[in-house]
C-alpha cells in the first residue's frame, strides 16, 4: 500500500515543475502518457486552446514550426525528463522496492524478532512454567515428603501411643491379676477360716456331745450305782420278821449243831493225838501213819465247821439287821425255800453256778 502512494504522489507533483519553462500543449503530450486520472482530465483542458491557435497565419506557422521544434526538444526533453523521471520514478521504484524491501526484510527480521521474541517469551513462558511446573513438583514433592514424614510422625506417635497403651493395658492387667490374686488368697484364707471355724465348731459340738454322753453315762452310773447301792443295802425280807425270826431260829440251831460236832471232833481229835504218843513210845511200826491220816481228816472237817460257824454269824448279824436273803452277787432276793433248805446262804440260785 505504502508503495502506491509514493508513485501517485511522484509525478503528480513534479509535472508542473517540468512544465514551467514549456508552453501549455507541452505539458498535454507529456502528461498524455501520465496515468493517472488528473492527468488526463488536465490534457483535454490544455489542447483545447492549441487546436484553436493552428489556422492562424506563417508567423504563426513558424512560430509554431519552431514552437514545434521547441516543442520537440521540449518533447525530448520531456521524454529525456519523463524517461529520466521514469528512470528516476523506476529508481525510486526500485528504492522503493529495496526500500520495501528493507522494509519488508526489516519487518521479517522485526517478523523474526518477533516470533524470536515471542518464541523467547514462549520458551520463557515454557521455561517459566516448567520452572513453576518444576518448582510446583518439587514443592508437590516436598509436601509428599512432608506429608509422608508426618504421616510418618503420626504412624510413629501411633505406635508409641499403642506402645503406651499396650503398657497401660498390660499394667493394669497386672494390676487386675494381682487384684484377682488377693481377691482368691483373700477368699481361700476365708474359707480356710470358716472351715476351721466349721472345724471348731464341730470340735466343740463333739466335745459337747462327748461331755453330754458323759455326763449321761455317769448320771447312768450314778443311778446304777445308786440302783446298785440300793440293791447292795436292800433288805428284801426286812418287812417280813416272822421268817427273819425262823431264819435266826434256823441259823441259831445250825450252829449249835456245828458248835456240837466241833467239840466232839476237838475231843476225838486229842484222844487221838494222846493214843498215837502211846502207840509211838510202845511200838514203831505203819499202824500209827493211819491215825495220823484219821487225825487230819478231823480236824480238817472241824475246821470247816468252824468257818461254817463263822457264815451262821454273819448271817445272824444279817438277820438282825434285816438284810439276810439277799443274794452277794446279783443283790436281788433269794427265794424263801432255798434259804430255808440251805443254813446259811449268800446267793441265789442263779448266782450259785458262778461263785
Ligand atoms: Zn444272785
Amino acid at each position: 500500500m505504502s508503495t502506491s502512494n509514493v508513485k501517485k504522489s511522484a509525478p503528480a507533483k513534479k509535472a508542473p515543475a517540468k512544465k514551467a519553462p514549456a508552453k501549455k500543449s507541452a505539458p498535454a503530450k507529456k502528461l498524455a502518457p501520465a496515468k493517472k486520472a488528473p492527468a488526463k482530465k488536465l490534457a483535454p483542458a490544455k489542447k483545447a486552446p492549441a487546436k484553436k491557435l493552428a489556422p492562424i497565419n506563417a508567423a504563426q506557422k513558424a512560430a509554431a514550426a519552431k514552437k514545434a521544434t521547441a516543442d520537440k526538444v521540449k518533447l525530448a526533453a520531456a521524454q529525456k525528463a519523463a524517461a529520466d523521471k521514469a528512470k528516476q520514478a523506476a529508481a525510486k521504484a526500485r528504492a522503493a522496492e529495496a526500500k520495501q524491501k528493507a522494509a519488508d526484510k526489516a519487518k521479517q527480521i522485526a517478523d523474526k524478532a518477533r516470533d524470536a521474541a515471542a518464541k523467547k517469551k514462549a520458551a520463557e513462558k515454557a521455561a517459566l512454567e516448567r520452572k513453576k511446573a518444576a518448582e510446583a513438583k518439587k514443592r508437590a514433592a516436598e509436601k509428599a515428603k512432608a506429608d509422608a514424614r508426618r504421616a510418618r510422625e503420626a504412624a510413629a506417635k501411633k505406635r508409641a501411643a499403642d506402645k503406651a497403651a499396650e503398657i497401660k493395658r498390660k499394667a493394669a492387667e497386672k494390676a487386675e491379676a494381682e487384684k484377682r490374686k488377693l481377691r482368691e488368697i483373700e477368699a481361700k484364707k476365708k474359707e480356710q477360716e470358716r472351715l476351721r471355724l466349721e472345724r471348731q465348731a464341730e470340735i466343740e459340738r463333739l466335745e459337747r456331745q462327748e461331755r453330754e454322753a458323759q455326763a449321761k453315762r455317769e448320771a447312768d452310773e450314778r443311778r446304777r450305782q445308786e440302783a446298785l447301792d440300793k440293791k447292795r443295802n436292800a433288805k428284801p425280807y426286812e418287812n417280813e420278821p416272822g421268817f427273819l425270826a425262823e431264819m435266826r431260829e434256823l441259823l441259831i440251831a445250825k450252829r449249835a449243831e456245828l458248835t456240837g460236832q466241833i467239840s466232839d471232833f476237838d475231843d476225838q481229835a486229842d484222844e487221838m493225838l494222846v493214843d498215837r504218843e502211846r502207840l509211838e513210845y510202845d511200838e514203831e511200826d505203819g499202824s500209827s501213819l493211819g491215825s495220823d491220816i484219821q487225825r487230819a481228816q478231823i480236824k480238817e472237817m472241824a475246821n470247816r465247821w468252824r468257818l461254817e460257824v463263822d457264815e451262821i454269824d454273819i448271817a445272824l448279824a444279817r438277820v438282825d439287821e434285816g438284810s439276810y436273803g439277799r443274794c452277794d452277787e446279783c443283790y436281788e432276793r433269794i427265794i424263801k425255800d432255798r434259804l430255808r433248805y440251805q443254813v446259811p446262804v449268800f446267793t441265789c440260785t442263779d448266782c450259785r453256778a458262778t461263785v
